[in-house]
């Protein structure tokens, strides 16, 4: 789950780490009302959009006086950035910057340990820097059992080469930036850019969050959980339970598990199809599951053909065959449907299947079959 700047913000205040003071609106006239509050101009009138480069876009303006608040205000909500509506701004004490750094943690999956990155070069897309200049970013892997300790972190500023009175400053807000990586149950954190301001101080301008969603049971997330954004068919697949995103092509795909579902991604994508979605029923595939699956897929108008790709491990092949005939039977859909079912009594499913296969409803024995089979039939639409 990704968290607004905002949000990003609180989050890291939690942690003790020394964001700008300011408050989030909707309206042209809370944005004025929150600027006279913090009564110290300049301010920033920040966009509030889950996607970088909003300064490059024009969503993040500084304002000296409440008129300029209220020009930048009008002119940013409801600014399309990158495919996104600017609903929600933020609105903080603007600070001085003597230099911009980035900071950030995430998980290097391979590695099995977390891998943290500073940069002396920061303000900008990371990316941009790994590409021109990559010496530019210091990286550390750190045991999660050992955790980063102080001197690590001053090792670590010290080889970032920061501005030297940059480092104390940096030092306290990467181990507390850890901490809120690691027991905020974070995937990714990042500060682009951490700045140096004239007096010392080092301070987070931007915060970038994305929280890790199985955690959810043991924090207080109900609040960045009411703001998520989700297309409309993300918010249907929400409704009925299901891990579902929306993509850009044509094959709608179900699968039991988030790694078959990712697998199948990338087999329809090799024999040049195009996925609509990305839909894990998990492991409960009964027919409730199914024809919510189904009737969220079928409700694309994107869609023109629909791979259904299982394989039974603790659910059972009759019970997801039977669940795909009962589906069936309550919604009307509108698209070819491939089956590949294997695993756990796939047999069985497979005979149950049998009588109801048409033109409208095939089954293929692999994987590959049935993905070159539902592209061909996604494209022959
Ligand atoms: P992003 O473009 O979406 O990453 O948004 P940021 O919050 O990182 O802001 C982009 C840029 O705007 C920063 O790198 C700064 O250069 C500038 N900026 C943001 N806040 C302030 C501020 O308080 N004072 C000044 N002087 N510049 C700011
Ligand atoms: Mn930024």
């Amino acid at each position: 789950m990704d968290l607004f700047e905002y949000q990003g913000k609180q989050f890291f205040a939690g942690f003790g780490i020394p964001v700008s003071a300011g408050d989030v609106v909707t309206t042209v006239d809370d944005a004025v009302a929150v600027a006279e509050r913090i009564g110290n101009y300049p301010v920033v009138v920040k966009a509030q959009v889950q996607v970088g480069g909003r300064g490059k876009a024009g969503g993040i303006k500084l304002a000296a006086d409440a008129a300029e608040v209220r020009e930048h205000a009008s002119n940013i909500l409801g600014m399309d950035i990158k495919g996104h509506t600017v609903e929600r701004l933020w609105i903080e004490e603007a600070s001085d910057i003597a230099e911009e750094y980035y900071a950030s943690f995430t998980l290097d999956r391979s590695a099995k340990q977390h891998l943290g990155m500073l940069s002396a070069q920061g303000g900008v897309e990371i990316e941009a820097v790994a590409e021109r200049d990559p010496d530019a970013i210091a990286k550390i892997w750190i045991d999660p059992v050992d955790g980063l300790t102080e001197d690590v972190a001053r090792t670590w500023v010290e080889a970032a080469a920061l501005n030297p009175d940059a480092t104390e400053g940096a030092v306290q807000i990467l181990l507390k930036l850890y901490r809120a990586y690691v027991e905020g149950d974070a995937d990714l954190v990042e500060i682009n850019p951490l700045i140096l301001k004239p007096t010392g101080e080092v301070h987070a301008l931007d915060a970038k969050v994305t929280l890790d969603n199985n955690a959810a049971f043991r924090h207080e997330w109900d609040e960045y959980e009411a703001t998520q954004e989700r297309d409309e068919r993300e918010e249907a697949a929400h409704a009925k339970g299901l891990q579902y995103v929306g993509l850009d092509g044509s094959v709608g795909i179900i699968a039991n598990g988030a790694g078959l579902a990712m697998s199948t991604l990338d087999v329809v994508n090799q024999v040049g199809g195009s996925p609509a979605n990305f839909l894990d029923i998990g492991g409960g595939a009964n027919a409730d599951v199914m024809a919510g699956a189904l009737e969220v897929i079928n409700n694309d108008p994107s869609v023109t053909a629909i791979f259904i790709n299982i394989f039974g491990g603790i659910t059972r092949g009759e019970e997801v065959a039977n669940g795909i005939v009962e589906a069936l039977g309550r919604v009307q859909i509108n698209s070819p449907i491939v089956i590949r079912l294997d695993g756990t009594n796939a047999e069985e499913g497979r005979a149950i299947l049998e009588p109801h296969l048409s033109d409208a409803l095939q089954m293929q024995p692999t994987m590959l079959d049935a993905a070159r089979t539902v592209v061909a039939l996604a494209g022959a639409r």
